[in-house]
This record gives C-alpha cells, sequence and structure tokens, in this order.
C-alpha cells in the first residue's frame, strides 16, 4: 500500500482541516448527495497537479477555495477561507519514488485567492514540473487516468479512437515515453532552430572573414616586408652610425692641427705686420742721419777753417817770428822789410770770407781787428817799433792760435761725437733693415702657409659639415624608420669606429642599401596595410567566432541526430509496449466483459483514422490544383484504439447499440482491464457503480477485490455492495454551515449515511 493519508485545509466545502487515512486496501467514502465525496477526489487531482480548474468544476483557482458558508441563520456561518491545501502522503518505504530517499513522502498544493499556487515536496517547495516528474515516475498521471470522476467511466467508450488511445497510453504508462518524446521533438525543433541561427551567422560573418583573410594576407606580407625593412634597416644604421661616428671623430682630430697653426700663424702675422707697421719709424732715423750728416759736415768745415786759420796763424806767427829775425837782422842789417799791402789785405779778405758759425764770427773778429792793426802798425811802425809791435803780434797770434787749438780741440770732440752718434744711427738703420726683411718675407711665408692651411681646414670643414649634414639626416631616418618599421628598426648595436667606414666601396654599399631601404618603403606604403594589429585582432576573434560556431553547428548536428535517434527508439519502444500492453489489455477486457455479461467478446484493435476529404472542401486550393486531385479521397490517419464488443446471445454489435447500462458494464470492464495489466498505486472510482443492479454489483465487488491486491482503491459511492467490499468507511456529511465533515464510520452507519 502506497496511499497513506489526505489533508484538505480550506478547499472546496472542506472548510475545517479533514483528513483521511488509507489504512486497508479499500476505502470506502459515503455520504448524502451534496456533501462534498466529490470534492475528496478532486483533492487528490488537484494536488497531483491537475491545471485544469473546468476538470475540477471551477472557473477559477479561487473556487478551490472554501468560499464560506451557511443558511444565513445567526450562528450557522463560517468565514471563508485565505487558501485551499491538500496534502497527499505516501510510503516511500519500497521506493515508490525512485530517487526519493525518505520513506515517507507527502506532496502539497497551496493556492492563494490571488491564484497563486505553492507546491511542496515534503515540506519544501518546489516546481510543479518536479512534482509531475515525480508522479510520472511512479505511473500517477496528472491527467488522472486513476481517477475515475462521477459520470466519467463512459468517457473511454464515447473518446475518439485517438483520444481513446492516448488514455490506454497513459494508462499503460507510456505517457512518460510520450513526454519523453514530445520533449525530444521540442528540443529537435530548438537544435533545429539553433542550428538554423548559427548556419545563418556562419553565413552572415563569412563574406567579413573572408575579406578579413584577405586583408590579414596583406597586413602578413607587410609584416614580412616590415621585418625585412628591419633587417635593412639594422644593418644600414649600424654601419652608417659607425660611418659617422668614425668621420667625425677622424676630422676633429684632423681639423686640430690646423686650426691650431692658424691660430698661431694669425699670430705671427700680426707679430710681423707690426714690425712692419714699426718700420715706418725709421723714416725719423734717417732724418737724424741727415743732420747729424750735416752738423758733422758743418763741424767737419769748421775744423777746416780753423785748421786753415791755425795754419795762416802759424804760418804769421813764424812770418813774423821771420820777419821779427829778419827786422832783428835787418835792423842788424836792414832794419825793417817790406810786407806788401795787398797780400795782407788779401789775408784779410780772405780771413773775411769766412764767417758763418758763430764761434768763428766772433773769433774772426777779432782776426780781423788785429790784422787791421796789424796793417795799421805796417803803415805807420818802423824799425825796433816794428819789432816790438811785430812781438806783440806774434804773442797775440799765439794767444790766438792756443784758442782756436782749443776750439779745434774741442770740434775734433764734437766731431767724433758725431761721428759715433752717426755710425750707431747707421748701424741701427742696417739692422733694422734686416728686421724689416725679414718681417716681410714672414708676412709672405704667413699668408701663403695661412692659404694653405686655411685650404686643408676649409677642405676638412666643408667634410665635417657635411658629416653634420649626415649625421642630421641620420637621425631623421630614425625617426622615420621607428614610424615606418617600429621600434626594434633602430635598435641596432654600437660598434667601435672602422677605419674603412668611408671608404668609397662601403658608401657604395650604404647606399645600396639605402636603395633597397627606400624600395621597400615604397612598397610598404603602397600596400597600405601599415597598423594590421587591429585587423590580425578582428580576424583572429572573427575566425574564433567562426570555429566556435562550426564547433557549436557540430555539437548540434549530434545532437539532432542523438534526438533522432532517441525519438526513433522512444517511437520503436512506446510501439512495442503499446502493442504488446494492447494485447494483454484484451486478454484482461476479454476476461471481465465476459464476467460481466456471461460471455460475449470484447476486444481492442488497433485501428488508422481514416480522414475523409471531400474536393468541394478544397476550394482554397484554387481551380487548377482542385483538378488535378482525385473527386473524394479517404487519407490515413493517425493510429487509434476501436472498442470491438459483441454480447453473449445477441446479435448487435459495436457499442452504439449497447444499454446505458452495458455501456457502463463495458467501460468498467475496459478500466478494470487496464488497471489489471499495469496497476497504478492507486485507484478512485467516484460513483463508477452507480448504474449497476444488484446482480452486476456483485461482479463488480468482485472484480475491485482483485483490482485491490495490486491497487489501492478509495470508492466513492452509495452502492451497498461495494460499501462492503471496503475495509475502511468513511462518512461525510454537510451541516447548515455548507461545510463538509469527515467522519470515520462503521459499514451499518455507512448504509444509513449513503442514503
Ligand atoms: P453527489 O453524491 O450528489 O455526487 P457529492 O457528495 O459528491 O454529491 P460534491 O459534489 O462533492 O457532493 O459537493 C458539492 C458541494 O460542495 C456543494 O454543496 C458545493 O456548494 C460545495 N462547494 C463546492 N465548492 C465550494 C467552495 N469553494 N466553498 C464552499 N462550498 C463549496
Amino acid at each position: 500500500m502506497y496511499l497513506k493519508s489526505l489533508e484538505l485545509s480550506g478547499f472546496k466545502s472542506f472548510a475545517k482541516k479533514s483528513s483521511l487515512s488509507f489504512t486497508t486496501p479499500i476505502t470506502g467514502v459515503v455520504g448524502p448527495n451534496g456533501s462534498g465525496k466529490s470534492n475528496i477526489a478532486e483533492a487528490f487531482r488537484f494536488v497531483l497537479g491537475e491545471q485544469s480548474i473546468k476538470s475540477l468544476r471551477g472557473k477559477r483557482g479561487e473556487d478551490m477555495i472554501w468560499n464560506g458558508g451557511g443558511d444565513g441563520s445567526v450562528g450557522t456561518g463560517t468565514g471563508r477561507a485565505n487558501r485551499a491545501s491538500v496534502k497527499l502522503t505516501f510510503d516511500n518505504s519500497r521506493k515508490l519514488f525512485t530517487g526519493i530517499d525518505f520513506d515517507e513522502v507527502n506532496i502539497e498544493r497551496v493556492v492563494h485567492r490571488d491564484n497563486n499556487n505553492e507546491y511542496l515536496l515534503n515540506g519544501s517547495q518546489v516546481r510543479l514540473k518536479d512534482v509531475i516528474e515525480m508522479l510520472a515516475g511512479a505511473h500517477i498521471g496528472a491527467t488522472g487516468h486513476q481517477i475515475i470522476s462521477q459520470g466519467e467511466a463512459d468517457r473511454i467508450l464515447s473518446a475518439s479512437i485517438r483520444e481513446r488511445r492516448e488514455m490506454i497510453e497513459d494508462a499503460l504508462g507510456l505517457k512518460i515515453f510520450q513526454w519523453k518524446k514530445l520533449e525530444s521533438i521540442r528540443k529537435l525543433e530548438r537544435t533545429e532552430e539553433n542550428m538554423e541561427r548559427v548556419a545563418s551567422l556562419r553565413r552572415e560573418i563569412a563574406p567579413h572573414l573572408k575579406f578579413l583573410k584577405k586583408q590579414v594576407e596583406k597586413v602578413e606580407k607587410t609584416e614580412e616586408m616590415r621585418l625585412e625593412l628591419v633587417v635593412l634597416y639594422k644593418d644600414y644604421f649600424t654601419h652608417e652610425d659607425i660611418y659617422i661616428r668614425t668621420e667625425k671623430e677622424r676630422m676633429t682630430r684632423e681639423i686640430f692641427e690646423p686650426k691650431k697653426e692658424l691660430a698661431e700663424l694669425d699670430k705671427e702675422l700680426e707679430r710681423a705686420k707690426k714690425i712692419l707697421t714699426d718700420s715706418k719709424n725709421k723714416d725719423k732715423k734717417s732724418d737724424e742721419v741727415i743732420v747729424l750728416e750735416g752738423k758733422l759736415a758743418e763741424t767737419r768745415a769748421d775744423k777746416d777753417t780753423i785748421g786753415r786759420e791755425l795754419g795762416r796763424i802759424e804760418g804769421e806767427i813764424s812770418a813774423n817770428k821771420r820777419a821779427i829775425e829778419k827786422e832783428e837782422s835787418r835792423l842788424k842789417n836792414e832794419e825793417s822789410r817790406t810786407v806788401y799791402l795787398r797780400d795782407v789785405e788779401e789775408v784779410l779778405r780772405t780771413v773775411e770770407s769766412f764767417g758763418v758759425i758763430e764761434d768763428a764770427k766772433k773769433l774772426f773778429g777779432e782776426v780781423i781787428s788785429v790784422l787791421k792793426r796789424f796793417i795799421a802798425s805796417h803803415r805807420s811802425n818802423t824799425g825796433s817799433a816794428l819789432i816790438g809791435d811785430m812781438d806783440q803780434e806774434v804773442k797775440k797770434l799765439s794767444k790766438e792760435r792756443d784758442s782756436l787749438e782749443s776750439k779745434l780741440f774741442s770740434l775734433s770732440e764734437i766731431e767724433s761725437k758725431y761721428v759715433h752718434g752717426y755710425a750707431e744711427l747707421k748701424q741701427m738703420i742696417e739692422k733694422e733693415k734686416d728686421t724689416n726683411r725679414d718681417a716681410e718675407k714672414d708676412v709672405f711665408r704667413i699668408i701663403a702657409r695661412q692659404n694653405e692651411v686655411r685650404n686643408v681646414v676649409s677642405n676638412l670643414d666643408t667634410a665635417l659639415n657635411s658629416i653634420v649634414h649626415d649625421e642630421e639626416a641620420f637621425k631623421r631616418e630614425l625617426g622615420e624608420a621607428g614610424i615606418i618599421a617600429g621600434r626594434e628598426a633602430v635598435t641596432f648595436s654600437e660598434v667601435g669606429p672602422h677605419e674603412d667606414s668611408a671608404s668609397e666601396n662601403a658608401r657604395k654599399l650604404q647606399a645600396d642599401r639605402r636603395r633597397q631601404i627606400e624600395k621597400i618603403k615604397i612598397r610598404l606604403e603602397d600596400s597600405g596595410a601599415i597598423g594590421g594589429t587591429e585587423v590580425i585582432n578582428e580576424y583572429r576573434e572573427t575566425e574564433e567566432r567562426d570555429t566556435f560556431l562550426a564547433r557549436e553547428l557540430e555539437d548540434l548536428e549530434k545532437a539532432k541526430k542523438e534526438l533522432l535517434a532517441l525519438i526513433a527508439e522512444l517511437d520503436v519502444r512506446i510501439d512495442i509496449e503499446f502493442k504488446t500492453g494492447i494485447l494483454k489489455i484484451n486478454t484482461e477486457f476479454q476476461n471481465f466483459f465476459s464476467l460481466m455479461f456471461g460471455g460475449g467478446k470484447a476486444e481492442l484493435s488497433v485501428v488508422k483514422e481514416m480522414r475523409h476529404r471531400r474536393k468541394s472542401d478544397m476550394e482554397d486550393l484554387g481551380e487548377a490544383l482542385r483538378s488535378d486531385l482525385p473527386e473524394d479521397s479517404v487519407e490515413e490517419g493517425p493510429e487509434g484504439l476501436e472498442v470491438n464488443v459483441s454480447l453473449p446471445r445477441k446479435k448487435v454489435r459495436g457499442l452504439m447499440m449497447l444499454s446505458g447500462g452495458e455501456r457502463a458494464l463495458t467501460s468498467i470492464a475496459l478500466l478494470f482491464a487496464v488497471s489489471q495489466v499495469n496497476p497504478p498505486p492507486f485507484i478512485i472510482l467516484d460513483e463508477t457503480d452507480a448504474a449497476l443492479d444488484e446482480a452486476n454489483s456483485k461482479k463488480y465487488g468482485d472484480m475491485i477485490e482483485s483490482l485491490s491486491k495490486h491497487s489501492q482503491l478509495i470508492l466513492i459511492t452509495h452502492n451497498r455492495e461495494t460499501m462492503s467490499r471496503a475495509g475502511i468507511l468513511y462518512g461525510v456529511t454537510m451541516g447548515s454551515d455548507g461545510a463538509s465533515k469527515l467522519l470515520s464510520i462503521q459499514f451499518e452507519d455507512a448504509v444509513r449515511v449513503a442514503k
């Protein structure tokens, strides 16, 4: 036994908490009409998750909740409830619900006035889906194939062959496979939708991917070129760097000496020029020489004059002395001697002709006066007076001579001074002349040398300038290379100076490298794919996405295959189980039917639903298409189940021919047969026995007992026979407050209450 108890609280007419315990295989529920018995059957449907409020005899969820009642008389009314709840407790010690470890499992459903539903499994809130899945696993369907409501027994007979098939499938426990199949089909649909979505995404990105791929190829080519350029640049820069440094260093070194020499030459030139400037003073010295020469000549002339005067005086003195001697001797002999006056005057004239020099002038004045006196004395004196005069004269002349001699001496001294001075000056001039000549020579030499050295310096300067230009260009190229080919292009190792770096060959090689660089640069610029990392990234991302989508598509394809296989498998399983189930049901159906009718034949047969199509119904197809169709056609539909019965001793066949009671018996026989083949844990039958006469009630009672061996039965009944088979009986009554009351009663009471 699986069912333990049912607890209703605020559910429909069960205002107060009421509960039923199911301790025996058959439980009977009895009570007068309208007392609330069917509400108990509905409570089962409700708690098992029935979603159709209509099948619970309500319009809204709210209708499930105790709505208050009473006949209006004071004290009979009971306020309406805010919630309805039904709790069904199962014994799970035999693991009716696989996967749930508890020995007791209770399911509770609560509905609130706001139509909010709650489902609880052992007190924990769960989803409806969880409840349904759990129940389906235990062969308890929410559709309630095991709950036959009042007047519903007939349903299996009145249903269409397709509905019937569904009912039987549900009863056979195939619903779970149907659900699985349905779920798989839905999954398949979703999978196919996803596949289409993924495929369309792939189609969408395909042209972009193709475009990006081309771009990336371009970028890669560009990158190749860039790397090539990097290598070339490195090589070029290394050489250029060596060249510039070497040359700069060399020229700086080479220009140092000539520059120094130039500076020295400048100084030398300065010096030499100064000498030449200074030599202009030599004219002054020449003037001095001339003056000195003049003075010397004058001095010498003076000296000559004085010499001559001296000679004359000496002559006069000796003449006087001789005259004196002569006079003395004349005196002795001739007392006197005649002096020619003209001679004396001659002397005088001679003496007078002198007279430029101041000193001599004075001297000569005296000489002249002496001579005048002499002449006078000669004109007047005679004899010894003459001698005396002559003596006087001699004395006077001697004096003059002495003075002249001293003058001559001093003149000689002056002369020698002048001569000395002159010689010195001359020598100086000569010496200066030499120095000037040297200076002049120096100036020429220096200027010549300066020109030479300037040439050298200028050449070196030009070369240095050119190197500086090269260096500037080199720096520009570095900047440019950095931009075009990236930083690695400008990181090159500095190598020491190399003498060969400026050689013609080396420069030619550099020019070749330069040309090569230019060539690639142009190609690189032409490729127009600079800055390709973004493109590469985008390509990678897009490719990754495409690969991801492709993989997803593969996965979906796989899932689709698996689902198709599963669906096929389920189809096969459902088909097999259905057909074997039908065979089994037919055996039981035949048994129950024969039991009920004392013979006859009953069976279910699998048939195809036939769809009749009339040409006239297809107006919407259009004339052209319709003309191709056969007149009227019958089409095969899906499989269904037909009930074939033939009653014993009666010729009538088919369900249509059965009386109400026969119909009831047939449907009960079929329901029981189905329940026998695949017994559910419990079956609820709400007045299924209502139409049975006494004899058939007995047979019904027997069938119930055999059924109760496999399924727990809850029977809502007015039938005395049925009641007698129940192990426990519950009486339902309704008071003036409109609320149902539940009590466990004895058989005798039950018979009374049921009426
Ligand atoms: P019968 O033997 O005639 O089939 P029954 O015992 O099966 O009768 P039910 O049909 O179960 O009786 O009970 C119906 C009763 O429940 C009615 O009296 C109805 O007014 C009452 N009822 C139904 N829903 C509610 C509700 N939400 N609140 C109060 N009473 C309700």
